[in-house]
């Protein structure tokens, strides 16, 4: 994989409109000019730059995908092959900054700012948690892949956003500093909204949602609008059994009794108060918060390596929350016997997972159905309209 950053790039790569309105498909490599590339000091090393230096985003979003590459190629036990490898050998990680949105596609990743409402635009070229998400998709469309048209089901786009958004979770985990920044803020009471259950701190960028949330498929059985919301009873699901591995872990340990980790379930779903739990949380995390940190990284591990197995085992056909339920009981009692299969079956069913099923999207308005910019390949072009001489000029000469 590359980095570059375009200079006079109009539109992100995917499917895009015309000027006069028909959709054509817009892929890598950019052939255009670009800024200068970041270049490696005498020991091969980028971290001479700093913030200021020109470089330093490109640098530092290479690090980012790197990064949550080498965490997740951990898990999968082997290197990741781009889904796009037919076609492009690397990926191009693009910065386009006028662009206000992220996205994982075929053979790019590209990413824009965050532009706020008092006039300051956030890169997302700095933003770890959005650029790991980006990741994620890739690691689905790499292992998983894509359904056939007639095989999707709502909760295919949703399990993409929920996977991605753990993929994210757990390769911030392994941040000494977040692992200690968590605990030193909830003491291990994880239920309490901190880093590591809210993605991106960027304030109202679309991808935020907390993965520490109560939405259940109720609100989805007669159907969603967008994949980011149907996304959240599974990620919340996800995010709770890894609370719950971690608390037991640290009964486990001696480090909390079992009237606290009672106490921390019953809080979980509203029905105690929780500053006495977070009494029990600080004294117990006062007295070995080492003990803390192993614990958290144990529930960490059990959950990616759970994930992982889990994404080995589904198919993209037909693909429901269910499944995916079902698929990581069947990996627990593989590698386990089945020791945290309480845990897992309780917290998916309090979800409605495997119970209730997603319906089908709310379409805005109907236009002609395309296929979505991060999914578009180079043989869709074959499904699109032709495009007229005179657009095809327009779009040539003032894009
Ligand atoms: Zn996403």
């Amino acid at each position: 994989m590359f980095v570059i950053e375009p200079v006079g790039k109009k539109w992100p790569y995917g499917m895009n409109r015309a000027p006069l309105g028909t959709p054509f498909i817009y892929l890598p490599q950019w052939s255009g000019p670009q800024l200068a590339p970041a270049v490696q000091d005498e020991n091969g090393d980028f971290d001479y730059l700093t913030p200021d230096m020109p470089g330093f985003e490109a640098a530092h979003a290479f690090g980012c995908v790197r990064f949550t590459l080498d965490v997740w190629e951990n898990y999968l036990g082997q290197p990741l092959e781009w889904h796009f490898g037919e076609r492009f050998e690397k990926l191009e990680i693009s910065i386009l900054p006028h662009w206000d949105n992220a996205q994982y596609g075929y053979g790019f990743l590209e990413i824009g700012s965050q532009f706020e409402p008092d006039g300051r635009v956030l890169p997302f070229t700095l933003d770890f948690d959005v650029i790991a998400h980006e990741v994620g998709h890739a690691i689905i469309y790499s292992v998983l892949g894509v359904p056939r048209a007639d095989a999707e089901f709502p909760e295919y786009e949703g399990f993409q956003e929920a996977f991605s958004d753990c993929v994210s979770l757990i390769a911030a985990m392994h941040f000494p500093s977040v692992i200690d920044q968590v605990l030193e803020e909830t003491r291990g009471n994880l239920y309490l909204s901190n880093r590591i259950a809210r993605f991106s701190e960027f304030p109202g960028q679309r991808q935020i949602r907390t993965a520490n949330n109560t939405r259940t498929m109720d609100e989805f059985a007669d159907g969603f609008k967008n994949e980011h919301d149907l996304s959240e009873p599974l990620t919340g699901a996800i995010f709770d059994i890894l609370a719950d591995i971690f608390h037991e872990s640290l009964l486990e340990r001696g480090l909390i009794s079992p009237e606290v980790e009672e106490l921390a379930e019953m809080v979980e779903f509203g029905g105690a108060e929780s500053a006495e739990l977070q009494d029990a949380f600080d004294r117990a995390y006062a007295d070995d918060s080492g003990g803390f940190v192993e614990a958290l990284v144990d529930a960490r591990d059990v959950v990616g390596v759970y994930l992982t197995e889990t994404l080995f085992g589904l198919d993209p056909d037909f693909l429901d929350y269910g499944d995916v339920a079902e698929t990581m009981l069947a990996v627990d009692g593989r590698e386990t016997g089945g020791r945290f299969a309480g845990i897992i079956g309780r917290n998916f069913e309090r979800r409605g997972i495997g119970i209730l099923h997603a319906g089908p999207r709310f379409e805005a308005k109907r236009r002609d159905r395309l296929p979505s910019r991060r999914t578009v390949q180079p043989r869709d072009r074959l499904r699109l309209p032709r495009m007229s001489y005179r657009e095809s000029y327009m779009l040539l000469r003032n894009p």
